[in-house]
């Protein structure tokens, strides 16, 4: 079956699904997105783009940020990041603290929130203008002009990180953080607040699933040595305490945010990108997780 017809035929099934999932209502800009919003965008990198939905409607990316900020961190500094964190699935919520006490200071992965409190706190020390430079590097490897952020979640989300301030903190009593702890919370919640659409996400995943070259380009912006390890944490870390859920259901690399976006690559064939704000318990995009998993069953295209 063709792109177009697959996405079709999910966008039919999703009014039978019994849709149990709340919006994320901690950082309360996000509770005002309507529930009922749905988007699919599949670029393949061969054939082009099929999408269903509202596909160039923006929403707040929130985690789905934590793959760009860790590109930069490691284009850098390398291998030397995996000195502050490390690269295992934490089991635990993203938001956790209680692994932190146990491991001194040092998070399981990039992608929880301890751990992309780190990788911001490496970015201002690295960085003259971290927040524009950040920007410019999305819209460098993804061909989009100017990419912005929602500046009432921004400051929703500051008004209510109280949590996020406690790992920071946590973490500076080990000496994990370099910088001011305002400092790096203001940074990490500006990048939280960065709005894409399905269409322009599916093309700024382009390089994960393409050895690290622009569809069309020949020279990779990230080595491929790199893009391995990044999907890899994907795969293993990439959805919170359910990534062997999404694993086990969907089979491909990717990385999902509380806005309820979603975006997964298969390297070599496509990426795509779903958004619906309902999350599930866990605070993955439950209509997302569905339409992916009816993606690689119809297609038969997972990474297994
Ligand atoms: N800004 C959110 C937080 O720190 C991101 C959470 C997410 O998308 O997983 O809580």
């Amino acid at each position: 079956m063709e792109y177009q017809n697959i996405l079709h035929q999910i966008q039919s099934e999703l009014p039978y699904q019994k849709a149990i999932g709340k919006v994320a209502s901690y950082i309360p800009e996000l509770e005002k997105v309507p529930k009922d919003k749905f988007a699919m965008h599949l670029y393949c990198l061969k054939s082009g783009h099929y999408h269903i939905g509202s596909h160039e409607e923006k929403f707040s990316i929130q985690s789905i940020s934590k793959v760009f900020s860790l590109s930069l961190a490691m284009s850098l500094i390398g291998d030397d990041i995996f000195k502050r964190l490390d690269v295992e699935p934490s089991g635990d919520p993203f938001n956790s603290l209680v692994q932190l006490e146990h491991e001194e200071g040092i998070p399981r992965n990039p992608f929880i929130n301890a751990g992309a409190l780190v990788i911001s706190d490496i970015l201002l020390s690295k960085l003259k203008h971290p927040k524009e430079e950040l920007l410019a590097f999305i819209s460098g490897i993804s061909n989009i002009p100017t990419i912005n952020i929602d500046n009432d979640v921004f400051e929703s989300e500051k008004k209510h990180s109280y949590r996020n301030a406690s790992l920071l903190n946590l973490m500076k009593s080990f000496g994990n953080i370099e910088n001011d702890i305002e400092e790096v919370l203001d940074f990490y919640t500006y990048q939280c607040a960065i709005e894409m659409s399905c269409k322009e996400l599916s093309s700024a995943f382009a390089i994960y699933a393409n050895e690290g070259k622009k569809p069309t380009t020949s020279i990779a912006l990230i080595p491929p040595s790199k893009i391995k390890r990044i999907n890899a944490i994907m795969q293993t870390c990439g959805f919170y305490d359910e990534a062997g859920e999404f694993s086990f259901r969907v089979g491909l690399p990717g990385k999902s945010g509380v806005g309820g976006g979603i975006v997964a690559i298969h390297p070599g064939q496509y990426t795509v990108a779903v958004w619906s704000p309902p999350l599930n318990p866990k605070g993955n995009s439950e209509l997302g997780m569905y339409a992916l998993e009816r993606l690689t069953t119809l297609t038969g295209l997972s990474i297994f």
